[in-house]
């Protein structure tokens, strides 16, 4: 996709998005002139309006960037192998925190936020998400959300279900959370633990300029060879962007590059 399509996608998705909050205030000033009056259709959640939510697969497939995506940590050890694996090449990238674990080692997701990497929501222990009724899916991203908010000082913008598994009807819960959906188009399978010539292989035949990488840096393996995976991206002359960094804000409007 080109430069200038791929911005008139997102923008086109935007503009939807400003028409659902005009008829939202809409249907809020209607509530406040009547207020005993029956409840409007559209005042109910799952209201078509929740399409509005961005799901990424991707970035933009011009020029030669990918971003690189850790998800289930922060945990000592793995995570702290990655991060110096990106520190020496200064490569950004972005990870997928459990709440659960950022309870646990607060300081070690501050420190992956002042390394400048970009931070997002992977619940708080890694439920399937669309298995579950809304009150609780709020609750496992509200809850993440505000122990990340508390370690880091930085509010994620991007969900990461896990296994991908999330409900276009449950994207109002994304929307009142003001997040975007970040999913993946390179999966490496790392944690079937498939060896490292395995996970190059995939990334070597599945990446393309704009790829979102899915990695694990729970796992021994993918945190041993992290410098490996990113010296084969480098060799390939791919650059490397956060998803914020490629996609942007999911709820900041911008207008289209020209
Ligand atoms: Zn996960």
């Amino acid at each position: 996709m080109h430069r200038r399509d791929f911005f008139k996608k997102v923008v086109f998705s935007f503009a939807g998005f400003a028409i659902g909050q005009s008829l939202q205030q809409t249907i809020a000033q209607q509530l406040q002139t009547n207020p005993t009056g029956t409840p409007h259709p559209l005042t109910n959640p799952k209201n078509p309006l929740d399409i509005e939510v961005p799901f990424v697969h991707n970035g933009p497939g011009f020029g030669r960037r990918v971003a690189i995506t850790f998800d289930d940590g922060p945990v000592p050890i793995t995570t702290e192998m990655v991060l110096k694996a990106l520190e020496s090449r200064k490569i950004p990238a972005t990870f997928f925190m459990l709440g659960e674990h950022v309870k646990a080692y607060p300081s070690l997701a501050r420190e992956v936020h002042s390394a400048g990497h970009e931070i997002g929501n992977h619940t708080f222990n890694h439920p399937q998400l669309s298995k579950l009724p809304d009150a609780l899916v709020e609750q496992q991203i509200r809850v993440t959300q505000d122990l990340i908010v508390d370690a880091t000082g930085t509010r994620p913008v991007w969900l990461r279900p896990p296994y991908g598994a999330f409900k276009r009807s449950q994207a109002h819960i994304a929307y009142k959370l003001k997040l975007g959906v970040a999913l993946w188009n390179v999966d490496t399978r790392d944690w079937t633990k498939p060896g490292i010539r395995k996970i190059l292989e995939i990334i070597e035949k599945e990446t393309r300029p704009g790829s979102i990488i899915l990695l694990h840096d729970i796992h021994k393996e993918t945190a041993q060879n992290t410098g490996r995976i990113l010296d084969f991206l480098l060799e390939k002359e791919y650059e490397f962007s956060t998803i914020s960094g490629f996609i942007g804000n999911p709820y900041v409007h911008e207008s289209v590059p020209s």
